[in-house]
């Protein structure tokens, strides 16, 4: 099975507090919310701890590393996605613990399954803002070493995030 080779990346709508997250999407950062007075790290992107009420909140970078927590094969998207080919629609539980809602791309579907590790893409809206999807590491090494010419120093981990 294929998917689709580029998905859609239609912009989202952008609110005083998402603003400085999406930002921080166009410029290859995906940015998490931290409580201060219960630690707890917080997600969807807001300004008041759902654990504790607190609004004592900061952004830190996420790693832009997880696994998959969760997912489903698409066969019939509507709206930007529609008459596309079966694209990957799953939640990706980041390091930080957070469990996001995105799409995983770049491998084939078959081959996904939960548990595997996955790093952290960007596609760009051309609005000001990128969608943080994820694509498994095996498939991100893969396209490493298909390279004709070999690095004498070996291998680098592939650079994903801009
Ligand atoms: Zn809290």
């Amino acid at each position: 099975m294929t998917t689709a080779g580029a998905l859609p990346a239609p912009a989202p709508p952008v609110n005083p507090e998402t603003r400085e997250f999406w930002e921080a999407t166009a410029q290859g950062r995906l940015l998490l919310k931290r409580c201060l007075d219960c630690g707890s790290v917080i997600w969807y992107p807001r300004g008041i701890c759902p654990e504790c009420a607190s609004l004592q909140t900061e952004w830190f970078e996420a790693a832009g590393r997880g696994r998959i927590y969760s997912y489903t094969i698409n066969h019939r998207g509507e709206g930007a996605y529609q008459g596309l080919p079966p694209f990957v629609l799953g939640y990706v539980e980041l390091d930080e613990g957070p469990r996001l809602m995105t799409n995983i791309v770049g491998a084939d579907p078959d081959e996904l399954a939960v548990g595997l590790a996955v790093d952290l893409v960007f596609h760009d809206t051309g609005d000001g803002s990128a969608l943080p999807r994820f694509q498994p590491l095996l498939a991100l090494w893969a396209t490493v070493f298909s390279g004709d010419t070999p690095d004498p120093a070996g291998p680098e981990p592939p650079a994903v995030r801009q």
